[in-house]
């Protein structure tokens, strides 16, 4: 056995997941959990669950020894950090070590190295990786200015310590410099703790493609092909896919493989071991440039999961644990086409803004190829606190017409009664000629959303939901109504299909 007991540094899905992987490797599970996690399902479904602390992530889930503290006293031997909060800090892993842990990802030094956007750009350049040209020499206004006349506008002002979207700034022409480099610099000092910035060209209409990367200990290093990740909605991806369909369609026959042997050199340039992703930046002549490694579990990974027919969390696992690869480069091959949809917890009609509250009915699609990864079940709490991020829909079909069939079906299978989701907003994106050939860049989301074709009239919901719905409200009550037969609404919860008797009745319409 590799280890026997692990514990999760995380929360929602992703936990979830872990668990699930680490139950059928027959690895005992610790999970941590906040004050606002207590019926969550992670929590339930670990061997072991431990309370680190209130809601806010500052004092739990980011709060490294507090974790640290709990896998000692829980037994565990290793501790597999996710995606998000403390998966990419380089000061944690070197914790965890400290205390005599195995760390599930790569070395602190390779962590240290990608982390920073700067440093990962100067390290791949001597690896004779191309990156987007840009200018990091930092210095005076003036020196700036001279350096992005060099590079020509448009350009982006980035945080050497971005991530997740912040701290970009898009500059037109010259006159916008000053303002969008001060703003950046406070943006990336409040939100990462470091206000070191950098400028890069700004690559029209791009894709995203990333190649995820696999290494042992044991100086193998592989790749597992691409993932596109052009839809994007401010410069979050959305929607997933693999194989890439630019790739598929670029007349460049040797293209994919030459970013595959890239992105093993970049990780390689970095002594790097364990899962990681190489994202590039690539141009409609097939140009491509790194953008930066993420050094971690990607949100996407069950796409690639899902064309190769592999377990990403059990290899972690394994190579963590010093097993060498069992697979050679020349035994992965795509199988089929797969596709993610991210499901959030937010209001596409009301400038996408989060939507909290309590989930009162869940409907999963369930049928060959469809796989849904979640963290929430009927009855809990959507709360402000955490990403909205709810669940991920992943469907792989024969090919790219076959999935994008399939997860069309899956969407419109997928009901979630309660707080917003984006659900008809990603039904909205799969209608797109656009987005059916293939064709969508990053720029794609920002064109739709410009058009008039957004906000869609809604969906309503079938009446059969909403009574199961009630029901299940009823049930949770205990039957009990007052006396007056009206039923008591839950305070501020909007979505509470008792709230207005008057517009909800049993059997109506
Ligand atoms: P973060 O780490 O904050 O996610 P990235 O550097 O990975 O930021 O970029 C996220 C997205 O922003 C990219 O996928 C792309 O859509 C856009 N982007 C980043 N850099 C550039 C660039 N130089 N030119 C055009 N688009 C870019």
């Amino acid at each position: 056995m590799v280890f026997k007991r692990i514990l999760i540094a995380n929360r929602g899905e992703i936990a979830v997941r872990i668990i699930r992987a680490c139950q059928e490797m027959g690895i005992e599970t610790v999970a941590v959990y906040s004050e606002a996690d207590r019926t969550a399902l992670h929590p339930a479904l670990a061997d072991r669950a431990v309370c680190i602390g209130p809601a806010a992530p500052a004092e739990s889930y980011l709060r490294g020894e507090k974790i640290i503290a709990a896998a000692l006293a829980q037994g565990a031997a290793a501790i597999h950090p996710g995606y998000g909060f403390l998966s990419e800090s380089a000061a944690f892993a070197q914790q965890v070590q400290a205390a005599g842990l195995v760390f599930i990802g790569p070395d602190p030094a390779a962590m240290a190295t990608m982390g920073s956007k700067t440093s990962a750009r100067a390290r791949m350049q001597t690896a004779g990786v191309p990156v987007v040209p840009g200018y990091e020499g930092g210095g005076s206004p003036a020196e700036y200015q001279s350096a992005a006349r060099r590079l020509g506008y448009p350009l982006l002002v980035k945080a050497a310590a971005g991530g997740g979207g912040k701290g970009m700034r898009l500059v037109e022409e010259e006159a916008e410099l000053p303002l969008a480099l001060a703003a950046a610099e406070r943006e990336a000092q409040h939100a990462f703790g470091d206000g070191q910035i950098y400028l890069e060209k700004y690559l029209a209409a791009p894709r995203h493609i990333e190649f995820q990367i696999l290494a042992d200990r044991h100086g193998h290093t592989i790749h597992l092909y691409e993932r596109e990740c052009s839809i994007q909605r401010r410069h979050q991806k959305i929607i997933e896919e693999s194989p890439s369909p630019f790739l598929a369609m670029s007349r460049d026959r040797s293209l994919r493989q030459r970013m595959g042997a890239t992105a093993i050199a970049a990780a390689q340039a970095v002594n790097y071991v364990n899962a990681g992703t190489v994202e590039f930046l690539v141009d409609g002549s097939g140009n491509f440039y790194f953008l930066e490694m993420n050094t971690r579990l990607q949100v996407e990974h069950p796409i690639t999961e899902s064309v190769l027919g592999l377990d990403l969390v059990k290899a972690q696992i394994r190579i963590a644990a010093g097993e060498p690869l069992p697979y050679r480069q020349a035994d992965i091959s795509q199988h089929g086409h797969a596709i993610e949809c991210r499901i959030y917890a937010e209001d596409p009609a009301q400038g996408f803004l989060p939507s909290t509250g309590k989930l009162l009915r869940i409907e999963v699609p369930l049928g060959p190829q469809v796989r849904v990864d979640t963290g929430i079940m009927t009855g809990m709490e959507i709360t402000r606190y955490y990403d909205p991020l709810i669940a991920k829909l992943i469907v792989r079909g024969e090919n790219r017409a076959d999935a994008l069939q399939k997860m069309a079906w899956a969407l419109s299978h997928y009901t979630i009664l309660g707080p917003a989701t984006n659900i008809t907003f990603l039904q909205h994106i799969l209608d797109q000629p656009e987005f059916q050939a293939g064709q969508a860049t990053t720029q794609f989301i920002e064109g739709l959303l410009a058009g008039h074709d957004w906000p869609p009239p809604s969906t309503p919901v079938s009446d059969q939901v909403l009574i199961a719905a009630a029901v299940a409200q009823f049930m949770e009550h205990g039957g009990a109504r007052p006396a007056n037969g009206a039923v008591t609404p839950t305070e501020g919860d909007a979505f509470n299909p008792w709230y207005k008797a008057d517009d909800f009745r049993l059997g109506s319409g």
